[in-house]
């Protein structure tokens, strides 16, 4: 073809590779492989740059870039001012796709230039991209100026581009929620789209600008059906890259509704366009949006994929040749890297470890509130239960949880009652009066008695909850936690903390409750274990100086009892006395009412005389039926007069047996203890010597030993 013709062809299809890319594209592909222009260089440049802008509109933005830039070479060196404006045009194009929106604006502003120095008509796709400039910088009030530049001169040509550029006047003003303006420019778009059958391409723009406005509005249908137009337009035309665009609208669309469902298939069908374009801006835009459904319907692995496949398509613009003409994005890219990098880390975090890293600040803050817990159940282990130790329980506890009462108590098994060890109170510590196991009112008790947790979360609320007398009349806890105490499955005590605020504690401070409850437990179990040793000692030693039938004290016990007296004589000088009792004819009563009964009237004499007995004095049981009385600061003359009254009181007791009634009496030997005696037993020997006179004498009767 004649190299005349190839220029025109290009010419033309300069014209149309906004309406009909395809075609552009294939006639400047034919130019430029046509061997009879092979050396056309101008030409070879001009198709070029055509072809770059086919590449440009398809999103293939590293072709155009390479085309372009060849292209421009040459129409510098041939001086073809026409065509360095429309390599500027593509370039700028190029770079405001790929987000360097400085080289654009460079780009066109050098076009622009161009265009006023040679006095050629201003071209009005340059202002409209001039104002996408602004407009991606989120200049619009600049934007819109250019924009409305664009239209006066486009109007002023009757250029093609006008109803492109109304809708995109419409979207700025939807920018500034100038919805009316916006309906209004757009409709001025629409009506001139319904004279022309060709600009389809415009047409399904408008539409789509539509569909933002009724976005906009909250009108969701409106907008699906302008989208879908829209979308359907493009399908027609074949137009991918606006295609792309508007499955972009209609998955944000779907993604305001919530509906993530049908969001990811539009944006799957654009992701899929965008790949098969090579439009990488595209498809990270798309996966960027798919990544924050999946986060939004919390699907975070899923949210972390697209992330991690956003970043991939960053990897796969850095491979690229043209890493020097974009060196300049690489920057910028890679600055938003950084930011991308940190929120794909953020999101991993979030992915891998967002309930794990709750669970690990829950366990963290658990496992120093253990601490405290197991801290202050050592520090009970280690005091044994002491009310100031209690006290400063309550002052730890206060650390874990705001507890406005807190409270211990045992049960005394024996007594069968409750009592506390410990109540403090808004800081005061209160002692409390027991309670009885069988107390209806006490929560406490309750809570001892079926070996269960109580917790009440609003006491007003509450059926088991009673009005409570207290100190602090005016406050009323609306939190009770009560839990027992127990050891081996048996309730022990219990423990109550409590706050005047309702449902004041959490799940987990209640868990801490348990443990500390657990720690008390053991101590308070250690404490009544050494209680009942203390007991059980006591016991023993009782035992230990008392016979068995009578309680009084016995032999070995009274011997003791002597050698003080003695001691006692000798630091204060006061003399004692001591009388020895033999039950007269006892034998008699075994024979004849039985042992038993022997024993029984033994018993009732030994109650007699620890009637009898005074504060100071002492008797003991010193024998088979024989009694000794110690009589401390006693005078021989006294001891005698005592023996006196007590062989009376025996002879005029009756002791009842069964049914019958037994008389006793007593003869009584007295002696009283002087310097002279080496040993307690020379005094008993007197009294014992005395008493056998007694007995010879006829008994029944008191006989005092005089050493001579
Ligand atoms: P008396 O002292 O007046 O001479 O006459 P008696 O019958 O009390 O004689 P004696 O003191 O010699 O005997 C003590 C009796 O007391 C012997 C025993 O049967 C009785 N006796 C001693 N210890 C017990 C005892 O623990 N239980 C009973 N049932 N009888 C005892
Ligand atoms: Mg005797
Ligand atoms: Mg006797």
């Amino acid at each position: 073809m004649e190299a005349v013709d190839r220029y025109s062809q290009i010419q033309d299809a300069w014209t149309y590779v906004h309406s009909d890319t395809k075609k552009a594209a294939r006639i400047s592909q034919e130019v430029l492989q046509d061997p009879q222009t092979s050396h056309d260089f101008l030409l070879q440049a001009q198709a070029k740059i055509t072809l770059a802008f086919c590449h440009a509109y398809e999103g293939k933005n590293v072709e155009a870039l390479n085309l372009v830039n060849h292209g421009l070479e040459q129409v510098r060196s041939e001086q073809s001012i026409e065509w360095i404006i429309n390599a500027n045009r593509v370039i700028g194009y190029v770079y405001s796709s790929l987000g360097d929106l400085k080289r654009s604006s460079d780009a066109f502003e050098e076009g622009l230039q161009l265009i006023k120095e040679y006095d050629l008509p201003i071209d009005p796709h340059y202002l409209n991209n001039l104002g996408f400039i602004y407009y991606e910088l989120g200049e619009f009030k600049q934007a819109h100026e250019q924009l409305l530049e664009a239209l006066a001169v486009a109007q002023e040509q009757n250029h093609d581009i006008v109803p492109l550029l109304l809708s995109n006047v419409a979207d700025l003003h939807l920018q500034f929620d100038e919805v009316e303006e916006a309906e209004n420019y757009n409709q001025q778009a629409f009506d001139i789209l319904q004279t022309r059958v060709n600009d389809r391409s415009s047409l399904a723009h408008c539409h789509s600008i539509f569909g933002l406005i009724s976005k906009h509005k909250g009108q969701w249908e409106d907008a699906y059906n302008s989208f879908t137009i829209a979308l359907k337009m493009y399908q027609e035309q074949d137009a991918k890259y606006a295609e792309a665009t508007i499955l972009i609208d209609l998955g944000g669309l779907y993604f305001d509704q919530k509906n993530f469902d049908s969001s990811l298939t539009n944006y799957h069908q654009a992701l899929e366009i965008a790949e098969n374009l090579e439009a990488i801006l595209l498809q990270q835009e798309i996966l960027k949006k798919m990544s924050g459904v999946y986060y939004a319907s919390h699907e975070f692995e899923k949210a972390y994929q697209f992330l991690l496949r956003f970043n991939d398509v960053n990897e796969q613009i850095k491979t690229k040749e043209v890493q020097d003409q974009i060196s300049r994005y690489m920057t910028v890219a890679q600055v938003s890297q950084m930011q991308k990098d940190a929120e794909i880390e953020r999101l991993k975090l979030k992915r891998e470890s967002q309930e794990a890293s709750i669970r690990a600040k829950v366990m963290e803050d658990s496992y120093q509130d253990l601490k405290t817990v197991s801290e202050i159940g050592r520090r009970i282990i280690a005091n044994q239960e002491n009310a100031e130790v209690m006290y400063s329980v309550y002052l730890d506890l206060n650390q874990l949880m705001e507890a406005h009462i807190f409270g211990l108590c045992l049960y005394n098994k024996e007594t069968q009652e409750v009592e506390y060890r410990a109540f403090v109170e808004q800081g005061t510590l209160l002692s409390l009066s027991n309670k009885r196991i069988d107390d209806p009112t006490s929560l406490s008790v309750k809570c001892i008695r079926e070996n269960n947790e109580i917790h009440i979360q609003r006491a007003i609320l509450d059926k088991d909850y009673t009005i409570r007398d207290s100190v602090f009349p005016d406050y009323n806890p609306q939190s009770l936690h009560f839990l027992p105490l127990s050891m081996n499955d048996e309730a022990i005590g219990a423990m109550t903390v409590q706050s005047y605020e309702s449902e004041a504690f959490s799940e987990r401070q209640i868990e801490m409750l348990r443990l500390l409850a657990l720690y008390i437990s053991i101590a308070m179990s250690n404490i009544l274990k050494s209680e009942q040793l203390q007991l059980q000692t006591r016991k023993l030693e009782e035992l230990a100086k008392t016979d068995p039938l009578t309680s009084l004290y016995n032999m070995r016990h009274m011997k003791l009892l002597l050698a003080q007296s003695m001691e006692t004589y000798y630091r204060s000088n006061k003399s004692f006395s001591i009388l020895v009792i033999d039950l007269d004819h006892f034998k008699e009563i075994n024979d004849s009412y039985g042992h038993s009964c022997g024993d029984h009237v033994l018993q009732a004499l030994s109650q007699h005389f620890q009637a009898f007995v005074r504060q100071s004095d002492a008797i003991a049981r010193w024998g088979g039926e024989e009694f000794l009385m110690l009589l401390t600061d006693t005078s021989l003359e006294d001891a005698r007069l005592i023996g006196e009254r007590l062989r009376k009181s025996i002879d005029d007791l009756a002791i009842s047996y069964n049914t019958i009634s037994i008389n006793v009496t007593a003869t009584i030997g007295v002696a009283t203890y002087s310097a002279k005696d080496w040993h307690v037993d020379e005094l008993i020997e007197r009294a014992d010597k005395a008493l056998y006179i007694g007995k010879e004498a006829g008994r029944n009767q008191v006989v005092t030993y005089r050493s001579e």
